[in-house]
């Protein structure tokens, strides 16, 4: 069932059920973050490993407190700064948070998004709310109600709000003695956080890693490359480009671009919508995505086109 009624949304999810929702970032799978029971169905109907943790998402600072063992200050700068956001800082999770949403670790990743609709389903769920992307295990992200039902028409409901705004996942932060490092790459880059804390530039070891980072992930299901001069020697006649410079536009079955004016904010809110469109569409084979420089946030749309062709690579 798919519709925008919150109430309905939030009594679904008291009642232990499994409902999809719109982020800024892209639509969730959410499920009561204090509910184990009601978790696990979020792993089934994704089909996602139980080692991958989930992000718990909160409508308020004074959720936080009881989801965390050790306040520290640097939190609430940061929330001050960056929250409601696209931003999920790693914690030592408190008791009450259940082993399943964390995948057994002794950390938890918190983050208060930037959209209306969600931060009303939390407040009139009454509880935080657990929720990854709303998509099959390692497939593409979902930007709207419509990419869900593709792939998970089965969730309890699906709460529509039109697109997503951000359109790629939150950059993900751990804090650490001496400033924070990056898990995950978002639209919240390195030198916006760096006006708050210092940046660790110690390599991160193996521990700090986030589980569930996985070289492949965000795939398409027909071949996806990123563009060079290799992989534009195919036959482009069956193909569809994401594009962004327009430099490369000649001689695709289909072209989507990314921006009207170069803006890389853009590629990423436009990103997943063309991958759907092109994995969708029967005239089109190999999908190739034009690269974009890894700076700013061309560090994260470089970090899932790289995920996206992963599996894909040497076709
Ligand atoms: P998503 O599938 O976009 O909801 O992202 C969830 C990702 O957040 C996981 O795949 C992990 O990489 C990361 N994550 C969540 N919780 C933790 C945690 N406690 N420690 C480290 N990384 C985490
Ligand atoms: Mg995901």
């Amino acid at each position: 069932m798919s519709s925008n009624n919150i109430d309905f949304a939030a009594q679904c999810i008291k009642d232990g059920k499994v409902v999809a929702f719109p982020t800024e970032t892209v639509y969730g799978l959410g499920a009561n973050a204090l509910n184990p029971l009601a978790v696990t169905k979020i792993f089934e109907l994704k089909e996602r490993p139980s080692f991958d943790p989930l992000i718990v998402h909160i409508a308020d600072l004074n959720q936080l407190d009881e989801l965390i063992s050790s306040p520290d200050e640097r939190v609430y700068k940061l929330a001050s700064e960056f929250w409601p956001g696209p931003l999920t800082i790693i914690l030592k999770k408190s008791k009450l948070v259940p082993d399943v949403v964390t995948s057994g670790l002794p950390t938890v990743g918190i983050r208060m998004p930037n959209h209306s609709v969600a931060l009303e389903l939390i407040q009139k769920s009454d509880c935080p709310i657990a929720a990854p992307s709303a998509n099959k295990f390692g497939k593409i992200s979902p930007t709207t109600a419509n990419h869900v039902k593709k792939s998970l028409s089965n969730a309890d409901y699906i709460l529509d709000a039109g697109k997503t705004t951000v359109g790629i996942e939150s950059t993900i932060i751990k804090l650490t003695e001496s400033g924070f490092k990056i898990l995950r790459n978002g639209v919240i880059t390195k030198e916006e956080l760096e006006k708050v804390l210092p940046f660790d530039s110690e390599p991160i070891v193996e521990d700090l890693a986030a589980p569930g980072m996985l070289k492949s992930h965000y795939s398409p299901k027909k071949t996806f490359l990123i563009a060079n001069q290799s992989t534009l020697a195919i036959d482009k006649s069956k193909a569809g480009l994401l594009s962004f410079t327009g430099h490369l536009d000649n001689g695709f079955k289909k072209v989507i671009k990314m921006s009207q004016n170069n803006e890389l904010r853009e590629y990423a809110v436009n990103m997943f919508e063309a991958m759907h469109a092109f994995e969708d569409d029967d005239t089109i084979e190999i999908i190739i995505a034009e690269p974009v420089k890894e700076e700013g946030i061309g560090i994260a749309i470089m970090e899932k086109l790289k995920k996206a062709a992963y599996n894909w690579q040497g076709m």
